[in-house]
């Protein structure tokens, strides 16, 4: 297919990505998404690359199960929701926020990006499920259980060593099965992604509604935990619910091992070992890892796009073209080779389209297939 055939296309598609993270001083002049950064998304590489959509993520990571633990996490998200809440005010002629799926095509229509709301980790919610429906109202329109390491709602498909977690998939705690009773009440998918197997199958067994895995490769082409194996898949689209495909290196392929010890040893070198280290550093400090990152992914082999795409390929065969959809979990350690950012969007395109995919196949992995469950959620809350 010739490019510009391929531009057309991509130019009427409505591309959603259902995982975007934010990084340190999100919205602020640390990190303006108003302008190009260093950072995989903001407004201009949307733009530049014809991502249109995005549900940017209240993330928080695991930390201990107590009181000290849940007040903590509950401002972490507070922080990370303020920052896409700035985002979106500061803004409002080039971003929209969408709380239903007619706000997103009305945004779009509008001539601007969309900006929606997940939250990744219902730790901050401590032991109760009552701020379910104060996030809901936030606009938050998914909700991943679970993060690195079992909480208090269920496992983990990556239990925490560092939280002295049982490798070991309990299931469904009860509170997360009022959890899950709350996410239907409140409209807001559940989201399996980070959740382990058997906590997963619980919760899409108990809800009423389709769920979704909003970041999540095939296990079949990568065996990696964080992955979907087929008979995950089928269940997540024999209940109506749709599977995002991720586009991060280490769940779509073998990472080069002499690239993942450079990164390591720059990572040492400047002090960026954990999580934390990241919320904290500097903006100069992290315009020089994202250079010297660069560096050292151009140096070696590289996960690809075509591979990312592999991933895509399988879900579509092994569920149909219904239950499929892409996610870059950029600003969250996602990306490939040829969708390392927003403004790389449109390689994907090309590559489905070579791949033999037809333009109605690319608007359901695209935004249809999401936008579907999340109004049948929604549909079904109350
Ligand atoms: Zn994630």
């Amino acid at each position: 297919m010739l490019e510009d055939e391929a531009r057309a296309i991509h130019d009427r598609l409505l591309t959603i990505d259902t995982h975007i993270d934010t990084g340190a001083g999100f919205a602020t002049p640390a990190l303006d998404p108003g302008g190009f950064t260093r950072a995989q998304v903001d407004l201009p590489s949307m733009r530049a690359g014809g991502l249109d959509a995005g549900f940017f993520i209240v993330y928080t990571g695991q930390g201990p199960l107590n009181e000290a633990g849940y007040a903590e996490a509950s401002q972490a998200a507070e922080d990370k929701y303020r920052g896409i809440e700035r985002m979106l005010r500061g803004y409002p002629e080039r971003i929209g926020m969408a709380r239903t799926t007619d706000d997103v095509r009305a945004v779009a229509a509008s001539g601007r990006l969309v900006g929606l709301i997940g939250m990744e980790n219902a730790y901050p919610l401590g032991e109760s499920v009552a701020d379910v429906q104060m996030w809901a109202d936030r606009g938050v329109r998914y909700i991943s259980f679970t993060h690195f390491g079992h909480n208090q709602f269920g496992a983990s498909s990556n239990p925490s060593t560092a939280n002295g977690d049982q490798n070991h998939d309990a299931g469904l705690s009860e509170l997360g099965r009022a959890l899950v009773r709350a996410c239907n009440d409140a409209g807001v998918m559940i989201d399996l992604s980070h959740v382990g197997r058997r906590t997963g199958l619980e919760a899409l067994e108990l809800s009423r509604a389709p769920v979704i895995a909003s970041h999540s490769g095939a296990r079949a082409v990568y065996d990696n935990p964080r992955n979907l194996d087929d008979a995950q898949l089928q269940a997540i689209a024999g209940a109506g619910g749709v599977a995002q495909m991720v586009a991060f290196r280490s769940y779509v392929g073998d990472v080069d091992p002499a690239a993942g010890k450079a990164l390591m040893a720059l990572r040492t070198r400047l002090g960026l070992n954990s999580g934390a280290a990241f919320q904290k550093a500097s903006p100069s400090l992290l315009d020089e890892y994202a250079v010297e990152r660069t560096q050292i992914r151009a140096a070696h082999p590289d996960v690809t796009l075509a591979q990312f795409v592999d991933h895509v390929d399988h879900a579509v065969k092994v569920v149909g073209i219904d239950h499929v959809g892409l996610a870059g979990d950029f600003d969250g350690g996602g990306g490939v080779q040829g969708w390392d950012g927003a403004d790389e969007t449109f390689n994907v395109t090309r590559e489905l389209l070579n791949r033999g995919y037809e333009e109605a196949d690319l608007a359901k992995l695209w935004g249809k297939n999401i936008l579907r469950v999340m109004d049948t959620v929604q549909s079904m809350a109350g």
